[in-house]
């Protein structure tokens, strides 16, 4: 039989709208509380933060929001993402399985970050902010929000953990190349950088620490905001057009998911391609499973606590309700640099309080050898991060093979591993 490879959508079926799964939810998530006061905030309380539009969406219950046509318009460069057959995975793992993933690799700066990037810079310069701040890990969410803000004509302040900054230089001068500034977390150029380096100048960094120092910049400079690359209910939102295109392009196919998988870092990606498939298992009786792959080394669903927690390491944040590792925890430095946030946001913790999501812990030496699995079957190099949902498929599709189960499983490729290559060359050298 022939395999159809390719499920496209022309641009008229770009979705015009965002859809939020907490109008849905049957739990609502508990409230964000204020760390001084430790009573619930307002989306006023995070103004001075956060574009207006965007604190706004942070609390909306509304199920639909409007995407505004500069949005939909910049979309169009990469958007829809296709729909793919993996049948060239099929056939290596010789699993009845039908495997479907859907690209978000091929935006230009090779992740589905540019998605809320995008988002998140039009409000703000909707609103007239002049500049921005954010941290990066890996250097694909400051990648994103080097173009967008490029696009926007806002200034970018990107603050990049150390250890991504020396290991993958290249992502580095990929900002730089979009005209933002980027420093090394921990910096010299923020009070809470400065305090870090004075007690250890040899740190590598965390996410949570880049967030601590870009909030301090965004909060101590003029008509300047913060921007987040995860985790908050807002970016959840704008990621929904990656699982609305696939639905649509699920519907050409003829199957539906019995299974929907991503890797889990802040939760985005995974959300993206899950929310508006969960939608149907609480409003059409659809008994899709839902599942996270978790780094090993950083299992916040698995075997973090739900608990409110700070969002950075220096506590400036709202606390959230949330599974979390401890806000000061330091995961090992592994590859899916993507992966090392500590907490996984208010309303994926409550799905996986609920039992309405599942999550899996896996070692990365597993993940990168699903990564070449995939890579020598599909032709795509995965990222670090995007291998550990392959892994998680693989596992699942020779579960189906033993079993001779032909169910449908279709999972989030998050992003290319081109800027990686040095993560994959120490993996084939043993030396992992
Ligand atoms: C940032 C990133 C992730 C992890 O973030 P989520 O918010 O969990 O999606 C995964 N894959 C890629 C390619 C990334 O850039």
């Amino acid at each position: 039989m022939k395999v159809t490879k390719k499920f496209t959508l022309p641009e008229s079926e770009i979705p015009t709208q965002w859809y939020n799964i907490v109008a849905d939810m049957p739990n609502k998530p508990q409230p964000l509380l204020h760390p001084g006061t430790r009573k619930p905030i307002k989306a006023e309380d995070m103004e001075g933060l956060f574009a207006k539009e965007l604190a706004k969406q942070e609390f909306s219950t509304e199920r639909w929001h409007e995407i505004p046509e500069d949005v939909r318009t910049l979309y169009k460069i990469y958007r829809p993402s296709p729909l793919v057959r993996a049948s060239g995975l099929e056939k290596a793992l010789n699993t009845p399985a039908k495997i479907y993933f859907k690209n978000e690799s091929v935006s230009p700066v090779g992740s589905h970050k540019l998605n809320t990037a995008i988002a998140q810079c039009y409000y703000n310069a909707e609103q007239g902010i002049t500049h921005l701040t954010t941290e990066t890990g890996a250097g694909q969410w400051g990648s994103a929000m080097a173009v967008a803000a490029r696009h926007f004509k806002v200034g970018l302040d990107v603050f990049m953990v150390k250890n991504s900054y020396n290991t993958k230089p290249y992502r580095k001068i990929v900002m730089r190349t979009y005209g933002a500034n980027v420093h090394a977390v921990p910096s010299p150029d923020t009070e809470y950088g400065r305090a870090v380096l004075a007690k250890d100048p040899t740190c590598l960094g965390s996410l949570g620490m880049a967030i601590s120092e870009a909030v301090e910049m965004a909060v101590h400079s003029d008509n300047a905001r913060y921007t987040l690359g995860s985790v908050l209910n807002h970016v959840l939102l704008h990621q929904t057009v990656i699982g609305l295109e696939a639905e649509k392009q699920m519907e050409m196919t003829g199957d539906y998911p019995d299974k929907v998988i991503a890797c889990f870092g802040g939760g985005s990606n995974f959300s993206g391609i899950s929310f508006p498939f969960l939608r149907h298992n609480f409003l059409d009786g659809k008994k899709t499973r839902f599942m996270a792959a978790e780094p090993a080394a950083c299992p916040k669903l698995s075997c973090g606590k739900f608990e409110y927690d700070f969002g950075d390491t220096e506590g400036l944040t709202p606390l959230i309700p949330m599974y979390t590792l401890g806000h000061d925890f330091q995961p090992a430095q592994i590859h899916a640099a993507g992966l090392r946030y500590h907490g996984g946001g208010q309303i994926v913790s409550q799905l996986k309080k609920d039992g309405l999501i599942e999550s899996y812990p896996i070692d990365q030496r597993e993940t990168f050898a699903a990564g070449i699995t995939f890579a020598q079957s599909e032709g795509i190099i995965p990222a670090p991060e995007s291998t550990h949902a392959i892994a998680l498929v693989i596992r699942e599709a020779l579960k189906d093979k033993a079993e001779g189960r032909d169910e449908t499983i279709l999972f989030n490729l998050s992003g290319h591993g081109l800027l990686d290559m040095a993560a994959y060359e120490q993996y084939m050298d043993g030396k992992l």
